[in-house]
């Protein structure tokens, strides 16, 4: 079953697509299932969206463990490092520097 598409549907899909709306909220306001619009969006060789993928930096030092992850200086440069000292069970920062990173905001 292929439904008529003319070229301002075309137009509006292509839109609602390159916002980045969901597949099923696309086809929610075009009165067309999900499948319908991903065939549509595959047809037309739409750009497919780019995903991109959050550093996995932070889950890194987590898995690493074994020592307080404190940052002194700034992230790239030359004299940027962690505390180093042994942390404090469950928590990625020693004593001294979990205590800072967990301080409630009344008590500063
Ligand atoms: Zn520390």
């Amino acid at each position: 079953m292929e439904l008529t598409w003319s070229y301002e549907r075309v137009e509006q899909l292509t839109r609602l697509w390159e916002e980045g709306l969901p597949a099923a909220e696309i086809g929610r306001r075009m009165g067309l299932t999900k499948n319908a619009v991903i065939g549509k969006v595959h047809r037309i060789a739409l750009t497919p969206r780019i995903v991109t993928e959050l550093p996995r930096q932070h889950y890194a030092f987590e898995f690493a463990g074994g020592s307080c992850l404190w940052p002194f200086g700034h992230p790239g440069q030359e004299d940027f490092r962690f505390c180093g000292a042994a942390p404090v069970t469950g928590k990625p920062y020693c004593a001294e520097h979990a205590a800072r990173a967990y301080v409630r905001p009344k008590d500063h």
